[in-house]
């Protein structure tokens, strides 16, 4: 469930999405406003006011973390980082690197600028705030500024907490860098110190819960643990980025592909294909050009006994740029894609013509070859 994202919007050119779990943190969010937040703190105003109030409350504050991404994408695109999308889940955003930066500075650069827009957003709505408080603005106005600018303050101060893969985590990453140019060293020093913040956070909860703070516990906990498996999963990622730096596609791709006409039937597909070669899935492909990709999960959906009466075309995935690869890209990225896609097979395309085939067993092999040598 947690591995749907659903595109928005796109800004500068960058693709924005939400995780589905971010639906539920909204909803939670615009609730605690609408029926705690505001009501306790300005009990005179109307109840419709609250809804409003905690309505624009969520969505600017949606807005806000928002700003705060761009902030870390624009200074990335400055320096030659390009972003592949920015997400939004439970607890915040992510710009998607499409690789590692080159060099500490760089990186600190890159990872100051989210905190930095959130402090500067924290000043603008404290400034308007004021102006609002003062000024003969409706009374629901205010409240909702003071808002934005504390939770602006909070955004900007949590991300600077030193444990990767927060924005402190990076900037801790990128001193050590600095310091001992050992980028796979800063990364595991950064990562446990952010497996420590994890830690700290379930403890903090489990005693909040204890106290009776038990919504404020149960999110600290929860984002102990995601900070935990956060910082793992980063470590993983710098071991296996560094393993396979500078390996393409190319280098490892298998060029004997087994391919399978659109006009074949599904029962023939298995027989003469799933059965005899052992894959999980096989492109698609007419005269040398691919049309798509089949796989076993396409045919989970398709009854037996329709499978005499059903063509590949029928079933195939055909959304080639989301399918396909290219012969130089690293291998690395391409990984994470497969990963994070859960696809084992990608085709590699150039010009619109199949000119090999690379599974995610082919990367695993290759990275454990490549540690092996120590590369
Ligand atoms: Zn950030």
């Amino acid at each position: 469930m947690l591995r749907t994202n659903i595109r928005l919007f796109k800004v500068f050119g960058i693709p924005i999405e939400v995780n589905i779990s971010w639906f539920i943190i909204f909803a939670l969010v615009s609730w605690s406003l609408v029926s705690l937040y505001f009501p306790t703190r300005y009990p005179d105003l109307s109840v419709a006011s609250h809804w409003g109030m905690g309505l624009v409350a969520a969505l600017m504050l949606f807005a806000s973390v928002v700003l705060h991404e761009l902030g870390h994408s624009y200074v990335a695109k400055t320096h030659g980082v390009p972003i592949k999308r920015i997400t939004l889940f439970l607890f915040g955003g992510v710009s998607q690197l499409s690789k590692e930066s080159s060099d500490p500075i760089t990186e600190i650069k890159i990872a100051i600028a989210g905190p930095g827009v959130s402090y500067v957003l924290m000043a603008v709505f404290f400034g308007l705030y004021f102006v609002a408080s003062r000024g003969n603005t409706p009374q629901s106005v205010a409240p909702v500024l003071k808002y934005l600018a504390y939770v602006n303050g909070i955004l900007g101060t949590f991300n600077l907490i030193p444990g990767f893969p927060l924005d402190g985590g990076r900037l801790l990453r990128a001193a050590i860098w600095k310091v001992t140019g050992d980028l796979r060293r800063s990364t595991y020093i950064a990562t446990r110190v952010g497996g420590v913040v994890g830690i700290a956070f379930i403890a903090i909860g489990f005693l909040s819960v204890f106290r009776g703070l038990f919504v404020f516990g149960l999110w600290m906990v929860l984002i102990g643990f995601f900070l935990r498996q956060a910082a793992e999963a980063s470590y993983v990622q710098v071991v296996v980025s560094s393993a396979l730096k500078g390996v393409k596609v190319g280098d490892i791709m298998k060029t004997d592909v087994v391919t399978v006409s659109p006009e074949l039937t599904v029962q023939d597909l298995v027989d003469s294909y799933f059965f005899r070669y052992h894959y999980d899935s096989f492109p698609v492909s007419q005269e040398g050009g691919l049309l798509g990709l089949v796989s076993l999960n396409d045919l989970k959906k398709l009854p037996r006994e329709r499978w005499r009466d059903t063509f590949v075309r029928d079933v195939m995935q055909t959304d080639l740029t989301t399918l396909s690869v290219a012969r130089d890209e690293d291998v690395a990225i391409v990984l994470r894609r497969a990963v994070r896609d859960q696809t084992g097979t990608l085709p590699v395309v150039e010009a619109n013509q199949l000119v090999g085939i690379i599974t995610r067993r082919d990367i695993m092999e290759a990275l454990r070859v490549f540690s092996d040598l120590g590369h």
